[in-house]
């Protein structure tokens, strides 16, 4: 089983958090459509042994794209690809762009989950991220999608932002419930490096994040998931019954996947890589049928420490046999030594052959799985 990622590198505009790569200039959106389909085809064999269980339209905004190239996008995966009969494909939606037209387009050509960057349902919040969207539309997107029976959709929220208050993370969860949505991702909001935010708090223009307030956020996101029945079964993904992503699922079992297009990265099982992050470069060299692709080889010792990073954000946790299987009985005496601090703490529990992390532990996790880095 493996998955495919497709970036899509535009936005209408640029929200003041974002690190992702994406241009708000649009006019390359047909050039780009026949690019990926090129590499597409260029790569056809990067999955040659395997079939592909997942899709995933990510960005950049997906919902920005016109008809024909996502059809012509899908159908190029068709064509050079194992696809399995009841793939996953997933889309990235942003609410500005949800209309009955759309979604009715989305099912036509096979799109069967949607993931909707709503990040907020507060009018302040959503002005204080520069989200194209008000929170009217984001309700409207839901009521729509709702209406036009996609049932497998997922939303995202972002928590922890110096606009958000208390009440109104209260207020955004409970809309979850209220329109049965079945899937949520919540984020912490995360000042990355060279984004607009980081350079308004540098410039002392607005606040900076509160920790302790993105630690109360998260415990009410906890709370608020045992009692409405969300198995949090990733950190930052919460989902009933039958609705967890396998995309991402995947992603974390460490199974191989293709991304395609600028910034998209791939990983084949060994290796990791990933495309030049310029629209431009990246249009003209799939003209010239190149990939523009950089390559890191992973050693097994570093293949271990991705999977101690993602498996502690799971529910399920990191299964020393895996560990075992991939470095020895050593690395595993290894990892259970530095976990014992943590374990005293409070922080982490052994099951069997499991580490997970307690309630108190979810919200530092990157500093924990760190720790047993071998
Ligand atoms: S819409 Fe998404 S990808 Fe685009 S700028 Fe906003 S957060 Fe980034």
């Amino acid at each position: 089983m493996a998955g495919i990622y497709i970036h899509i590198p535009f936005c209408r505009k640029a929200c003041h958090y974002c690190d992702f790569h994406f241009s708000t200039g649009l006019g390359a959106m047909e050039d780009m459509g026949l690019a990926i389909c090129n590499e597409l085809y260029q790569r056809k064999n990067f999955l040659a042994d395997t079939s592909v269980s997942t899709i995933y339209f990510g960005g950049g905004t997906p919902s920005l794209l016109p008809k024909p190239i996502l059809y012509r996008i899908l159908e190029t995966i068709g064509r050079h690809f194992l696809v399995e009969k009841n793939t996953e494909i997933s889309f990235e939606a942003n609410p500005d762009d949800i209309t009955k037209e759309k979604l009715k387009e989305w099912m036509d050509v096979g799109i069967n989950r949607l993931s909707i960057g709503i990040q907020s349902f507060q009018e302040d919040d959503l002005a204080w991220m520069n989200r194209a969207h008000t929170a009217d539309q984001s309700l409207q997107s839901i009521n729509r999608v709702n209406e036009i029976g996609f049932t497998n959709y997922s939303i995202d929220l972002i928590y922890g932002s110096p606009a958000l208050t208390d009440s109104g993370w209260e207020e955004n969860l409970a809309f979850v419930v209220q329109h049965d949505i079945k899937h949520l991702s919540a984020y912490a909001l995360t000042v990355e490096p060279r984004t607009a935010l980081a350079k308004q708090i540098q410039q002392q223009k607005i606040a900076d994040v509160d920790p302790d307030k993105q630690a109360k956020h998260f415990s009410m996101l906890c709370s608020w998931a045992s009692l409405h029945n969300y198995s949090h079964y990733e950190i930052s993904n919460l989902a009933k019954e039958g609705y967890r992503s396998n995309h991402n699922a995947n992603y974390w079992k460490g199974l191989p996947y293709l991304g395609v297009g600028p910034s998209a990265h791939s990983f084949d099982g060994k290796n990791r890589g990933w495309n030049i992050s310029n629209n431009a470069l990246y249009i003209q060299a799939q003209k010239n049928n190149q990939v523009i692709y950089e390559e890191e080889k992973l050693t097994d010792t570093q293949r271990a420490n991705e999977y101690i990073m993602t498996s502690l954000r799971t529910m399920e946790g990191l299964d020393l046999a895996h560990i075992q299987g991939l470095m020895g009985e050593t690395a595993v005496s290894m990892i259970l030594k530095s976990a014992q601090k943590a374990i005293d703490n409070g922080v982490l529990q052994k099951e069997h052959n499991t580490l997970t992390l307690t309630q108190a532990g979810k919200f530092l996790a990157d500093g924990i799985a760190s720790d047993l880095f071998l």
